[in-house]
């Protein structure tokens, strides 16, 4: 299991590669957004978009307010909301020696302590 607390290179990549476990449980009310867009890995980078290009799209003012305070915020909050209700179900790729957040699904080696698991 990942660790309890979020620190910047997991909000990264939560945001980065996490987003669909978001997306996907929200309504959305007048767009179409596609079910490809929100399974891709891209989906935050995606949805940010629409939000701020699509105006009032949708009907969940929670949803909309993410996007308030700029990019920068969006990411965090993103990362926080996905981080606090799918922890046990995120597909973290995890050094296996210090347990912390490799810098993408694929890589094999630990950016903080360098242990390599190729
Ligand atoms: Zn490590």
């Amino acid at each position: 299991m990942a660790s309890d607390k979020l620190y910047p290179e997991l909000v990264e990549y939560i945001f980065n590669y996490c987003g669909k476990y978001f997306w996907r449980k929200v309504n959305f009310a007048s767009v179409k957004v596609p079910a490809s867009a929100i399974e891709s890995e891209a989906a935050n980078l995606l949805m940010y978009k629409v939000l701020t290009e699509g105006g009032d799209i949708l009907c969940d003012k929670n949803i909309s307010e993410l996007t308030n305070d700029g990019y920068e915020a969006y990411k965090l909050r993103i990362a926080k909301r996905i981080f606090n209700a799918h922890k046990e179900e995120l597909e973290l790729n995890l050094c296996p020696k210090c347990n912390k957040i490799a810098r993408t699904p694929l890589a094999k080696q630990c950016r903080f302590c360098h242990h390599d698991w190729h």
